[in-house]
């Protein structure tokens, strides 16, 4: 297969019903990263941007991404990593994100499960079985609120602007999927380029620049330009429900190419009526440790009294 240009091609995108060579498809990913920013107004000039990284694809795309822009908008770079404490994955990762933020000349900022909250995700996971609870949690339950709390914690205590995410389009569509599933309005109105609609000062805003790219695209650009990155999954990713939705997405996407891109789009076109249907001005404070909260406890506080 060639591209437009004579040259072989190193991808076929099935929802454009186009061929990309390297260097076209490397710069149309540059593009689409850019629109996003751009449109969203994702960034302003000489704000600090923290970047998520987890030596991972997408986080490693990220950083790579802001990087280039740095100059440009006269960025402040740092980049934050969460050992959420998962044996034998969480460990090579590090590694791997280290490497690049010292490639990069980035600063890296680490905090932990077990330093923060007295156990690593994989002692709590144990208390939680040896509980028996009725209606167990999984795995990613713990870590998905866990980690926000504490990315959101040290951007803050770095005075952050904001905090890059590794989100995909895949990322995406998986979460706009598992909300409706679950009827979840209020994590709805919070899916998007720029993730959080209440404003308060103790939470950072989250940008998510990768949002229009799929997967299988921050796959093949990390590989393209030599990403040292991880690409292993999570020993507990298939226990949870986004894993479920995952394959359902893949397989419609296989049937039908466009449906990732479809499901968001389609999503954004709602939303701005959702957010005015579900009002939610302020966020409250949570009684126990005075984080933002919507309810009198926050998410945190509850689930550590679970595996107390
Ligand atoms: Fe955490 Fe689940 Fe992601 Fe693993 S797959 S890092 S447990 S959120
Ligand atoms: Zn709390």
């Amino acid at each position: 297969m060639k591209c437009k240009c004579g040259n072989e091609a190193v991808i076929y995108r099935a929802f454009e019903g186009r061929a990309l060579c390297k260097r076209h498809f490397l710069e149309s990913v540059d593009i689409r990263i850019s629109r996003t920013i751009g449109q969203n107004r994702l960034i302003k000039r000489g704000e600090h941007i923290a970047v998520g990284v987890s030596g991972g694809k997408d986080s490693s795309l990220t950083l790579y991404q802001l990087k280039q822009l740095q100059p440009k908008f006269k960025l402040k770079i740092s980049a934050i990593l969460i050992d959420e404490g998962i044996k034998g994955y969480r460990d090579k990762t590090i590694k791997k994100a280290r490497q690049l933020c010292k490639k990069l000349k980035v600063p890296l900022y680490i905090g932990s499960f077990k330093k923060e909250f007295d156990l690593s995700l994989d002692e709590m996971m144990k208390k939680a079985k040896a509980k028996r609870l009725k209606h167990p949690l999984n795995a990613c339950t713990y870590c998905g609120v866990f980690r926000r709390h504490l990315l959101n914690k040290i951007a803050r205590k770095i005075k952050a602007d904001k905090l890059a995410i590794g989100h995909n389009l895949d990322d995406e569509a998986q979460s706009i999927m598992a909300n409706w599933i679950r009827g979840d309005m209020l994590r709805a109105i919070r899916v998007g380029a720029k993730a959080y609609i209440v404003k308060d000062k103790i939470l950072v805003p989250r940008i998510k620049p990768l949002r229009d790219v799929p997967e299988k695209e921050t796959a093949l650009y990390a590989i393209l330009k030599g990403f040292d990155a991880s690409f292993d999954e999570c020993p507990y990713a298939s226990e949870s429900f986004r894993w479920e939705i995952r394959d359902m997405i893949n397989d419609l996407e296989a049937k039908h190419s466009g449906t990732k891109f479809s499901i968001v789009k389609t999503f954004d076109r709602l939303q701005p009526s959702i957010r005015k249907m579900i009002k939610v001005e302020k966020l409250g404070k949570c009684k126990k440790c005075g984080e933002v909260s919507s309810q009198a406890e926050c998410k945190v506080c509850l689930l550590r009294e679970i595996i107390r």
